[in-house]
């Protein structure tokens, strides 16, 4: 059975807001949601700019709702981490009073069987509003606007920047060859595979020959060397974004091993200072002991499994100078 590793991204995303979105913004944190008139049409939310002509709106907001009436709407059945209700519920778009366009927002309605085009709903706001969309917590059935838990009232200061954490979680299957890859590494051993057609060689259990399409299995396993030369290096310098772990500039460099067209990329070193990084150190692989703790994810870049880093080896540089050249 496939084996599957789950990564999520997470990266925190601030903006600044601007007059239009920032006044339709702040009026949530009142409890008021906010069109702007273009022409005879009412845009909710508000833009600054005519949708279908990209002229500048003048700044005439014209308040709109609470209620409104349900044009279109899909049921969320089974609502992920990143959904607004952790019940099921339903996307609507809805047409609130007084707008020509409809607003995009959650329903909690109970089920499905309670919604239909026409449905009349009203925003249930959250006692705590900070200026963001969100304030409206859903909309719920009826005419009459409801406030969740007690009401801290509006925001002391206009609305001007948005903040949110974006995020995104992949579940990636793992091919039989990266595991094998990383199983081979408890036994100090650096696995690759040798394609039957043209010859090339990969490393970290890629399982197949991208140019020949052709399917590479045990049959084609090769032991690598663990010894091989700089040829390409990132110094990174850590950001503090919430999650860096990182506080001190580190280098991740390109590893041409031995007697290979093989180069390992984005690899930790080891006792090497970022500052004494360079194309041409001579390393070695360095291998975790059987009892640490070893990464099981899949070997796609970077250090996996039990090989840890690469570490200077103390022999003289290479010092051929197409070594730059030898990218991936
Ligand atoms: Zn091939």
């Amino acid at each position: 059975m496939t084996r599957f590793v789950e990564s999520t991204i997470t990266f925190p995303y601030k903006r600044s807001l601007g007059p239009v979105v920032g006044m339709f913004m702040t009026a949530l944190t009142e409890q008021r949601i906010l069109g702007i008139r273009n022409g005879t049409d009412v845009i909710v939310p508000p833009m600054e700019w005519d949708p279908a002509t990209g002229a500048e709106l003048a700044h005439d907001f014209v308040e709109v709702g609470p209620a409104g009436t349900v044009e279109s709407w899909t049921w969320v059945p089974k609502p992920s981490a990143q959904h607004p209700l952790t019940h099921p519920f339903a996307f609507a778009f809805i047409r609130l009073d007084g707008a020509t366009t409809p607003l995009l927002h959650a329903v909690d309605a109970g089920s499905a069987s309670a919604l239909s085009v026409g449905t009349r709903v009203a925003p249930r706001w959250k006692g705590t509003r900070i200026g963001h969309i969100t304030d409206i917590d859903a909309f719920v059935l009826g005419e009459t606007p409801e406030v969740a838990g007690p009401d801290h009232g509006p925001s002391e200061t206009p609305v001007s920047m948005m903040e949110y954490q974006a995020s995104i979680t992949y579940n990636n299957p793992v091919p039989v060859a990266a595991d094998r890859v990383v199983e081979a590494s408890k036994a100090q051993r650096l696995l690759g595979q040798v394609c039957p057609v043209c010859a090339r060689v990969y490393a970290g259990g890629r399982g197949y020959c991208p140019i020949d399409a052709v399917e590479l299995g045990t049959e084609h396993e090769v032991d690598l060397p663990d010894k091989g030369t700089i040829t390409n290096y990132a110094l990174v310098t850590p950001v503090q974004y919430p999650g860096q772990t990182e506080t001190e500039p580190f280098a991740r460099v390109f590893v041409l091993l031995d007697g290979t067209d093989v180069i390992l990329s984005y690899q930790p070193v080891i006792e090497l200072a970022a500052s004494d990084v360079h194309v041409g150190v001579r390393v070695a692989a360095v291998w975790a002991s059987p009892a640490e703790d070893i990464d099981e994810g899949a070997a796609m870049g970077g250090a996996y499994g039990a090989l840890i880093g690469w570490m200077p080896t103390g022999e003289p540089d290479h010092t051929d100078p197409d070594l730059v050249n030898r990218i991936f």
